[in-house]
């Protein structure tokens, strides 16, 4: 056995997973339950009225081929959050193991983790230094139980990269004790490549990538995770039997076809210059009190009164995220990068809120 597969929960291991439908298009369906006629109006390309091709073969080759990886490397989902649950659901024993987590960083790993009644171990990010990851912290953390690693790059509320060789070092150095998540939604915004060429290398590495920012489908959902073809086989028998909807599987294959993702990259671009725009702006305000270097579509700012600036975004008709919970981010606020004018009129909202010229 592999023995990255000895960290998942040995129940999964020898489920028995549910027997769905058997995919044979060729043959007439009269084997699942099926009305054998559409709605009245159903224009989508299989029907709505028939269950979908589980892990369908057409997209998980498409997503194969935009990440340059193997089709058997693919685990496609209703976003990156299926596949953060269903890594949870599959390596942690629940009052038994643990998920460490670097924060300031995503919720839903500290939710999946809690839900599934897994533990949190937590090694902050070093704020003193941008955020970044402390490695040694996280290797004089991990003990036993501890099955997945959950990193963030570009981190979301923070903006920033983690450094690639720590990264590195932390696959290397927990092989064989946990599995390396590397979470990569927004590295389309990044300067930085992606780890997806450490795949092959590294057999604990999964690296989560979803089609909801760069992409423009977050209301699709559907993300890939990219693993080792037996932790991509593992998942596949945990996952519900039909998971993607037909919309879903049909609007990611038509809206990554290669005039979308041209399309995709000119808006990244535009993303990119306007995240500089809107940073330098925003760092002339007298109400902002530092602006943090951001790699993805957003920008994390600490404000002297952040309420204040909440309430002025809302004068003007925009809501920004609010971070504050999370430890380091007491006085921060996250905004996303909008169009130009958006842009524009956030800044406008909170200069004039707050008594300075925009
Ligand atoms: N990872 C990160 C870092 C995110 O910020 C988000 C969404 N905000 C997700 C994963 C989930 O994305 P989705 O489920 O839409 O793919």
């Amino acid at each position: 056995m592999n023995p990255v597969l000895e960290l998942a929960r040995p129940d999964i291991l020898s489920l028995q997973p549910y027997q769905h439908a058997a995919w044979e298009p060729s043959l007439e369906r009269m084997h699942a339950n099926e009305m054998p006629w559409r709605a009245s109006g159903d224009t989508s390309l299989a029907g709505l009225n028939r269950y979908p091709e589980p892990q369908p073969a057409e997209l998980i080759a498409h997503l194969a081929a935009l990440y340059g990886v193997a089709p058997d490397n693919v685990l496609a989902g209703r976003g990156s959050d299926e596949g953060i649950d269903l890594l949870v659901r599959a390596f942690c024993r629940a009052g038994q193991d643990s998920v460490l987590i670097c924060p300031p960083t995503f919720g839903m790993y500290k939710v999946s983790a809690r839900v599934q009644g897994a533990g949190v171990v937590e090694v902050p990010l070093a704020k003193e230094r941008g955020f970044a990851l402390d490695s040694q912290a996280v290797l004089d953390s991990w003990k036993s139980g501890v099955k997945l690693l959950f990193l963030c790059t570009p981190n979301n509320p923070t903006g920033n990269l983690l450094d690639r060789a720590a990264i590195e070092l932390l696959c290397e150095q927990l092989a064989g004790r946990a599995i390396v998540v590397v979470d990569e939604a927004y590295v389309e915004f990044a300067r930085g490549p992606s780890l997806i060429d450490r795949l092959a290398r590294f057999s604990n590495l999964v690296i989560l990538r979803t089609l909801s920012k760069a992409y423009a489908l977050a209301g699709a959902r559907c993300g890939a995770l990219l693993a080792h073809p037996d932790i991509v086989s593992l998942l596949a028998r945990v996952i519900t039997p039909y998971a993607l909807p037909t919309q879903t599987i049909e609007a990611v294959l038509r809206f990554t076809d290669s005039q979308h993702r041209a399309e995709s990259q000119k808006r990244i671009d535009v993303i990119r210059s306007e995240r500089a725009r809107l940073g330098e702006q925003l760092a002339r305000l007298p109400a902002i009190r530092r602006v943090w270097p951001s790699d993805s579509n957003f920008v994390l700012v600490d404000c002297i009164d952040p309420d204040r600036v909440l309430r002025a975004a809302a004068s003007v008709g925009l809501i920004v995220r609010d971070p504050r919970s999370q430890p380091g981010l007491g006085s921060s606020l996250r905004i996303s990068v909008g169009t130009a004018e958006q842009n524009d009129r956030l800044v406008q909202g909170i200069a004039q809120a707050t008594g300075a010229a925009a």
